[in-house]
């Protein structure tokens, strides 16, 4: 396949459904109770939601949304802390976009910016030394967000300050790494996952290895998938294979973009800039053992955190938000009891509205609404 319209043949998802529909059948742990799979990514999330796979899907089978949405697992204290910089005369805030709308406990970033705070979006933490470049009588910080995939070029542009010498640069770092990530869900008591999509683009970085603990101590089939709607069917197809044959394996579906030992030149900027945090707090999953990075002593001089008094609060969600129990599939985005009222993407309420891959904003944005629990 060469174009993208293949990855979105009809005739074609039709041969892969009616084989997920027969193969289901012959599934035994199917047969007394849905079968959970979880994709583990936003990107995959968003692309059943707009192109309608659940609905093609058997009952048998319930897709569980995972965490893979750097944006949507953000805490609230965390945007009270980026608040707090930008509030800052001195400071240019630079962040992706669709950081700009996660309510923080009192604002979010788009409403410090309308009461005058200087925060830019950036399509890239380049774009923000740029900035620290033009202005070398402001401090300009950018918000460091994402997991694997986009640790490697915020690495690369601290290495790019220290070249350079630029020394009004910051980074307020808030990456995150799926592997514990994927390891609390197993652990988690409320959850049994038979199986998993794995990452893409986090795997196109990290590779296959670091998955294979997931089939030795956990016996769950993960599959590296792509994003098109042939890639998810064919994924879920495969770990479908491995729980009839009764195996469970790592196998990579994406392998026109995901080398299976990873990039090893993005991996050695990685480690050579950040370094594991002791734990790590995540929205509605709570604190994670080594689920996120800060920066090495040797790029102190560059870390907003140290630069910068912080709040560093741990601020609850309101009581009516559900988020965490979305993220970790207990219930439904539409079971929320805001769904769609208190909480749209015009006003959202909790994260998972706000980022395009989070779930919620999903099923609204592609009709998914039950209107007897909007009504
Ligand atoms: S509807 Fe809003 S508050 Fe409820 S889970 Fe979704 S994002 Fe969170």
């Amino acid at each position: 396949m060469k174009f993208v319209d293949e990855f979105r043949d009809p005739d074609m998802a039709k041969v892969i459904l009616e084989r997920i529909h027969t193969l289901v059948d012959e599934i035994p742990q199917a047969q007394d109770r849905p079968l959970q799979i979880m994709e583990v990514c936003g990107g995959h999330t968003h692309s059943i939601f707009r192109y309608g796979l659940e609905e093609l899907l058997p009952d048998k089978i319930e897709l569980v949304h995972g965490p893979g949405c750097p944006v949507c697992v953000l805490p609230m204290g965390r945007v009270d802390d980026c608040v707090a910089i930008a509030e800052h005369p001195d400071v240019i805030f630079t962040t992706f976009g669709d950081a700009m709308r996660v309510p923080g406990s009192k604002k979010s970033l788009q409403q410090a910016k309308a009461e005058g705070c200087d925060i830019r979006m950036v399509y890239s933490p380049m774009d923000a030394l740029l900035l620290a470049r033009k202005h070398p009588d402001k401090k300009v910080v950018f918000f460091g967000l994402g997991f694997e995939t986009t640790m490697p070029s915020t690495a690369l542009t601290l290495k790019q300050a220290e070249k350079e010498g630029i020394n009004n640069f910051y980074l307020f770092c808030n990456h995150i790494t799926i592997i514990p990530t994927i390891k609390a869900i197993l652990d988690s008591p409320d959850m049994y996952i038979d199986g998993f999509l794995g990452p893409g683009h986090v795997s196109m970085v990290i590779g296959q290895a670091p998955y294979e603990f997931i089939s030795a101590q956990y016996q769950r089939p993960l599959i590296i998938s792509g994003f098109e709607p042939l890639d998810v069917l064919q994924s879920l197809l495969m770990v479908l294979e491995q729980l009839k044959a009764g195996e469970a394996r790592i196998e990579n579906q994406y392998k026109r973009i995901v080398p299976d030992g990873g990039n090893m030149q993005a991996l050695k900027a990685v480690s050579d800039v950040f370094e594991l945090r002791e734990f790590f707090e995540w929205r509605g999953l709570g604190s994670i053992d080594h689920s996120g990075v800060r920066i090495r002593d040797a790029y102190a001089q560059y870390d907003a955190e140290r630069a910068f008094a912080l709040p560093n609060l741990k601020i609850a969600d309101p009581k009516s938000c559900q988020c965490g129990e979305v993220l970790k599939g207990v219930i439904k985005p539409w079971q929320c009891k805001v769904f769609g009222k208190q909480c749209t993407p015009e006003t959202p309420m909790g994260a998972l509205m706000v980022s395009t891959e989070g779930a919620c904003s999903a099923y609204y944005s592609y009709g998914k609404i039950d209107a007897r629990n909007i009504a």
